[in-house]
């Protein structure tokens, strides 16, 4: 007889909120990268479509889950913003490049604590570390690049998503799932 089934049986999938480029600024986040001066052993490029901001990494995550942080996602309250991308780092350990904003703004600061405080209140336990925004460039670069120059990328942020990443054997796949719309931008300071 087939065991019943029961809520620890409901498929699981790996989920983030991001913020996620459009077109034209993913173009510019790779001519960008193309200036850096990389080894020619340089690493696994991060493929234009992948380029994306994690705001909170969820895990891996049943159906039930998933509806809550969506009604929790319908709840956050944030206004757009314009975020420059124009610092690099390297990070050793995992050997990867990235870019991000010299200076976080407020609204994404928050944006990130509300998703974040939103899924713990979920019930799902996420990563403890501090939040540190960034947009993987290449992973697995044995050294970082010599210089790292090329204008600041300005991003017009007007709305966050829900990814669902899967692994596949020719690498991860990121699929938006939902999005949100911020409200619009305040003037008033
Ligand atoms: P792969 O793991 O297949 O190499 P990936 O790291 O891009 O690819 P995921 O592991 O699904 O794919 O991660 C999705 C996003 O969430 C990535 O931006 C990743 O850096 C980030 N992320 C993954 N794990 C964590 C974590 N524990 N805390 C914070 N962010 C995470
Ligand atoms: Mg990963």
């Amino acid at each position: 007889m087939p065991a019943p089934e029961c809520e620890h049986d409901l498929p699981a999938e790996r989920l983030f909120f991001a913020l996620w480029p459009d077109d034209a600024l993913r173009h510019h986040i790779v001519q960008c990268r193309d200036t850096l001066a990389v080894d020619s052993d340089g690493g696994r490029l991060v493929s234009a479509e992948n380029l994306h901001l994690t705001l909170a990494f969820l895990g891996r995550m049943d159906i039930r889950q998933r509806a809550c942080v969506e009604a929790m996602a319908d709840t956050i309250q944030c206004r757009s913003f314009e975020l420059q991308l124009n610092r690099f780092g390297y990070w050793p350990r995992p050997r990867v490049l990235w870019i991000a904003p010299a200076e976080m703004p407020g609204a994404l600061i928050s944006l990130a604590a509300d998703l974040h405080a939103g899924a713990g209140s979920c019930g799902l336990k996420l990563d403890a570390r501090p939040y540190r925004a960034h947009v993987t460039l290449i992973r697995k670069l044995a050294h970082p690049p010599q210089n790292a120059n090329c204008p600041s990328l300005i991003w017009s942020v007007d709305r966050f998503v829900l990814v669902r990443s899967r692994t596949l054997p020719q690498g991860v796949e990121y699929e938006v799932l939902r999005e949100w719309v911020l409200g619009e931008e305040s003037f008033e300071g």
